[in-house]
């Protein structure tokens, strides 16, 4: 028996497809579909076996297999030959010790998986590898495909159209305007896509990919499609191997679209299913309260759920009101006793500013799972002793201008409470000491 992975129906009707078939959802029943691996076969190596082989590979340089998503390929997509595979080393992200917010917040285990140190600055890649790999093979074996699209947030597009180009196929981003920031615009520039700025909110851009989708010779590359869901899911099994494959207490991610806290669950499951690991953490998921669809969902208990029109948030890239991934998401929280909780502007911004001051450099989504972690010990759902991960979305640095804003506060305006403007004065000595001296001192 070898390795096998392949689409199945999740929505229980169970009909399968092959994962060279341009196909998002089931043919029978209209359900999302997820990608099923032959779990036999993998049961037959061991769990030590997996963890070793896993730990020979990490971060080396036989490629594909230092990269975090495919020195994993076996539990991520073993169909796809590994001449095909397009990687930019991804995964292998610091899991940065958050010693100093952590002493401050009385936690003395926190940790912040740094998701957003990666090549186009943001855990995307994780999945985009996988996919566009996926469509490397397809066009391979039958060269059907003349073109990988998404709409986003803009991180997304940044993954597709760095890999895509990669691999020399042509991308198309659709992007609502003047709704991401100048740095996640011109890396699809960069790199050649054809990028469409619509009048419209991420929501309306992903109406109309869905659209274009029903041609089979253009592939959809949001997360819709599964193969995304499969390389994300391996930042649950880095985390777990980062700490010598024991599982933390509390994991807590900002969700947008909701692909990425299913992708965190399924790994955990995996892992589950092999015995790597024998209990399972909790996980909480972090929304924009401008853009918290799922937020209101959990206050009634999941039985209910209505998209919503998102408000205009800082987080930009979680402002979506109808996450195409809301009922794989409620799967996952049910399954790892999850909660949600939202955290307003100023929250998010104060949160990401505070963490800033030990050392960190936060991105606006990263800020609203921080502001909910602050809020998870102030009630005491978080123990002292809890260890905890808060995943980093993305880097700060595609985010300047939430910075800028923060820390350049208008006068008139109430002061946000980590602000640091800096001090223009005189080049003379005596005047420079002074008010290093007043710093100092204060
Ligand atoms: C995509 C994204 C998210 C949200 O992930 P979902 O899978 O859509 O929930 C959060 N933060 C950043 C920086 C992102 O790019
Ligand atoms: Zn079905």
């Amino acid at each position: 028996m070898n390795y096998d992975a392949w689409f199945q129906c999740s929505e229980g009707c169970g009909e399968t497809y092959p994962l060279t078939e341009i196909i998002y959802r089931c043919k029978n029943c209209g359900g999302l579909l997820e990608v099923q691996h032959n779990m036999d076969v993998l049961k037959q190596r061991s769990a030590a076996d997996w963890k070793s082989l896993f730990e020979q590979r990490y971060r080396r340089t036989q490629y594909p297999y230092g990269s975090g998503v495919w020195g994993k390929k076996e539990l991520v997509c073993p169909n796809i030959d590994d001449n095909n595979i397009i990687s930019m080393y991804e995964g292998g992200t610091n899991l940065f010790w958050a010693e100093r917010f952590g002493e401050q917040l009385g936690l003395h285990d926190l940790w912040i998986k740094q998701c957003g140190n990666s090549h186009t600055g943001s855990f995307k890649d994780l999945g985009m590898t996988v996919l566009v790999s996926m469509v490397k093979q397809i066009i391979a074996e039958s060269g059907n495909i003349r073109a990988v699209m998404c709409a986003s947030t803009g991180d997304t597009s940044a993954a597709l159209a760095a890999y895509a180009s990669a691999a020399g196929i042509p991308a198309i981003i659709l992007l609502p305007k003047a709704k991401v920031t100048r740095e996640q615009l011109i890396q699809p520039i960069a790199n050649g896509a054809l990028t469409l700025s619509l009048e419209t909110d991420f929501d309306g851009c992903m109406e109309i990919v869905q659209k274009l989708a029903g041609r089979k010779d253009f592939y959809l590359a949001n997360s819709i499609n599964s193969l995304r869901i499969e390389g994300q899911k391996t930042i649950s099994i880095e985390i777990v191997q980062q700490f010598d494959w024991e599982v933390p207490d509390w994991i807590i991610i900002p969700g947008g679209n909701l692909g990425n806290v299913s992708a965190l669950g399924l790994g955990f499951l995996m892992m589950y299913e092999l015995g790597i690991i024998d209990k399972l953490p909790r996980i909480a998921c972090a929304q924009a309260e401008r853009a918290n669809p799922l937020y209101r969902s959990y206050q009634t208990g999941f039985t209910e759920f209505s998209a919503i029109t998102a408000q205009a948030t800082q987080a930009t890239a979680i402002q979506i009101g109808n996450p195409v991934s809301v009922h794989r998401a409620i799967r996952t929280l049910k399954r790892f006793d999850g909660i949600v909780d939202q955290a307003t502007e100023v929250e998010l911004a104060n949160a990401a500013a505070r963490a800033d001051r030990t050392g960190l450099f936060n991105c606006p989504h990263t800020g609203v799972a921080l502001a909910v972690l602050i809020k998870m010990v102030e009630r005491k759902q978080i123990q002292p002793d809890d260890r905890v991960i808060v995943i980093s979305t993305a880097t700060g640095l595609k985010f300047p201008d939430f910075k800028v804003a923060y820390h350049n506060t208008a006068p008139g305006e109430p002061a946000p409470r980590y602000l640091n403007a800096p001090i223009e004065l005189e080049a003379d000595y005596e005047g420079v000491l002074k008010q290093i001296g007043t710093h100092l001192d204060a």
